[in-house]
């Protein structure tokens, strides 16, 4: 048997090539870092392990789904007691209004919530919802922003293209397949610059319906606005009569129980909420003031339907999961942690002399390659080195320490609440011989 076949990673990824696209399930899961995708047999607590039983410190955590761990025990009797009630979709139970209720009692903006299974559904669904209350059709997204995959919000996200000229954006595509003429609908500004949103509302503001912006912007790893700005966009959007939106699918409960909007101290009309919000299990939500939400059907005319919302499993998960990202405490240790990684990995990069930095708010962070100082504008993440960032990345896992590739370009990691101090240590020893070995290597 040649040592190829032998290594059971390659041989599945070639077996999956012949039955999935790419052989991956999501366009991102080819790890570039590696040149194959990164094949996990299970995870538990802080930590995965790979087919051939190898434990990694996980800094992916399912792209900030798993905040709470890898098979937490309490989300895990929450599926098991969904599965015995027979993993019922397509229909009420008293499950649905406990989420609902604990969700409004946790996160400023919302009175009600309707239940998705993905961001990507969310986002749509809340654009559409805000188009049916004000009767415009277009909306303000910002330079960068990330808000799924449906045909209306593809437009400037991931790496800055060239053609994204700075000051006023054009809409660059970021898919085959979707429809020209949905750039019509969309607005495009600099994220941070309030006089370009002052600028648009001025000129376009009887035709916007809402601005849609991630008020963490965890997505080109993490750019932290204003305070002050948000609280202008806020007032600005009041003045306007468009509905403001936090995009919280990535940034709910990085920072606290109320999410970005509590530590902003900046309430939204409406919001999604996800990721993490069911302990790693399928579900998002929409939600916000009760006058709103309150458009849609059977109330409203916004349509809203799925057969698998809120089903049992997740709604049961997200419960259980609740109870934990509900107490003040669980945030304390996690902005321990986030001290202890960011400034470690800053002090390491410092200390070789190597041009990376580490930025991060709450339990997620961004790692730019390539320079030192810090990162405001989306657009200054077009100076990446990627080709560096996979070094460090293929670094990292060799030494036990998974990170996302990404492709080498920014992108958000993190961290959960089953990771301990030592576990932050071993990342930071790996990072430490990563880095000397890169340095010793150039
Ligand atoms: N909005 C934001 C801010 C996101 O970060 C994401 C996913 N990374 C989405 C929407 C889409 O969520 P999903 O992948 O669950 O469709």
């Amino acid at each position: 048997m040649s040592s190829k076949a032998a290594n059971p990673h390659q041989a599945l990824y070639e077996s999956a090539r012949q039955v999935l696209p790419g052989g991956i399930s999501s366009s991102i899961r080819l790890n570039r870092a590696l040149g194959r995708p990164f094949y996990i047999a299970r995870g538990e607590g802080a930590y995965l392990y790979d087919l051939e039983g190898r434990e990694y410190v996980d800094l992916l955590t399912a792209h900030g789904a798993a905040l709470l761990g890898h098979d937490h025990p309490g989300v895990r009797a929450a599926i098991e007691a969904a599965l015995r009630c027979g993993a019922i979709c397509g229909t009420e139970t008293p499950a649905q209004s406990r989420v609902a209720a604990r969700l409004a009692e946790l996160i400023p903006c919302i009175d009600m919530v309707r239940f998705t299974c993905s961001g990507t559904e969310a986002t749509m669904h809340v654009l559409r919802l805000a188009r049916e209350i004000t009767g415009r059709e277009k909306f303000i997204k910002f330079d960068g922003h990330f808000h799924g995959y449906h045909d209306a919000v593809m437009w400037n996200y991931g790496p800055p293209a060239a053609a994204e000229a700075p000051g006023a954006p054009r809409p660059v595509v970021k898919s085959g397949g979707v429809p020209r003429g949905l750039a019509d609908y969309v607005v495009l500004l600099p994220f941070n610059d309030l006089e370009a949103v002052r600028r648009a509302l001025w000129l376009h503001g009887h035709e916007i319906a809402a601005v849609i912006l991630e008020p963490i912007h965890y997505n080109a790893g993490c750019i932290v606005p204003d305070k002050a700005y948000l609280h202008a966009l806020r007032s600005l959007c009041q003045e306007h009569g468009v509905i403001l939106i936090f995009d919280e699918i990535l940034s709910a409960f990085r920072t606290g129980p109320g999410c970005a909007q509590a530590y902003f101290d900046v309430t939204p009309d409406l919001c999604t909420i996800g990721k993490c919000v069911a302990g790693g299990t399928p579900l998002s939500v929409f939600g916000g003031r009760r006058e709103l939400m309150e458009h849609l059907r059977p109330l409203g005319d916004a349509e809203h339907s799925g057969t698998y919302n809120a089903n049992l499993i997740p709604i049961m998960a997200a419960e259980a999961a609740l109870a934990e990202l509900g107490r003040p405490a669980l945030y304390d240790h996690l902005f321990a942690l986030a001290d202890r990684l960011y400034a470690g990995m800053n002090t390491v990069f410092g200390r070789h002399r190597f041009p990376a930095r580490c930025q991060g708010l709450g339990a997620r962070f961004g790692l730019y390659f390539g320079w030192n100082e810090e990162v405001r504008e989306y657009r200054e993440t077009a100076r990446q080195d990627t080709a560096l960032a996979l070094e460090f990345f293929a670094g990292m896992v060799k030494r036990g320490v998974y990170l996302c590739d990404n492709g080498g370009r920014p992108t958000h990691h993190g961290f959960s609440a089953a990771h301990t101090a030592s576990d932050i240590d071993r990342v930071l020893q790996a990072t430490d011989d990563t880095v000397a070995a890169l340095v010793k290597g150039r």
